[in-house]
């Protein structure tokens, strides 16, 4: 096995807050901030794979697993060619990848997960009320209809939330996502600031 990148994932529904989160850490040195709903929303609309993204995210629905880690590995190296994502030196935050069981086996070969952060939330409502919001602000097709919101966050249920059971306990933090921005991100750098510190240093120095 070839060297595999350092990941923290980021964890939870939709509307957790994931993007938020991820974004805020990639702005600390030492971290990489990668999302493949980003990765996968930058994407030609035109092209074949674009097609392929738009017909299975405007129901809500998530791409095929050898699509997704096949399209994700190809577009993580190109990163690392061009030297934005530098895996001897950043830990990865990894944001909507693995979504399903199948995927946590397709991606162990590349990404050793040193933690999960899984933001949780128990009001559902308030999830659907942020993901309008967002819809709004940024003029997302998936989050704009309510029944594709509520089949969202079904697949999550049924699809992604097994991938928890997949890692050791130990690896998992549940962090209450409903909270200010900066008073959720406090709670994740508790858990992710001695694992970036151990395996990279300070990335300043
Ligand atoms: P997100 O912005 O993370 O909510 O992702 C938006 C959409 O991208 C999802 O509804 C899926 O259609 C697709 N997508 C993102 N990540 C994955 C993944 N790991 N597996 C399959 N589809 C994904």
């Amino acid at each position: 096995m070839g060297y595999r990148y350092q990941a923290v994932l980021l964890f939870g529904a939709p509307g957790a807050g994931k993007g938020t989160q991820g974004s805020l850490l990639g702005q600390i040195p030492g971290y990489f901030h990668l999302s493949t709903g980003d990765m996968f929303r930058a994407m030609d609309k035109g092209s074949e794979l674009g097609r392929v993204f738009f017909e299975y995210s405007s129901r809500g629905e998530l791409v095929p697993d050898e699509i997704t880690v096949d399209v994700w590995s190809r577009y993580a190296h190109a990163l690392t060619v061009l030297n934005l994502y530098k895996p001897h030196q950043q830990l990865l935050v990894l944001d909507g990848l693995p979504r399903t069981v199948r995927q946590v086996d397709l991606i162990r070969d590349h990404v050793d997960v040193t933690c999960v952060i899984h933001l949780y939330a128990k009001d559902r409502e308030k999830m659907v009320q942020r993901l309008r919001g967002r819809a709004l602000k940024e003029k997302r097709m998936d989050d704009a209809k309510e029944e594709v919101v509520r089949n969202r966050l079904d697949v999550y249920e049924r699809e992604t939330r097994p991938v928890l059971d997949r890692f050791d306990k130990s690896l998992v933090h549940d962090v209450d996502a409903i909270g200010s921005p900066g008073a959720v991100l406090a709670k994740i750098l508790s858990v992710v600031t001695p694992i970036q510190e151990s395996r990279f240093g300070n990335a300043l120095t």
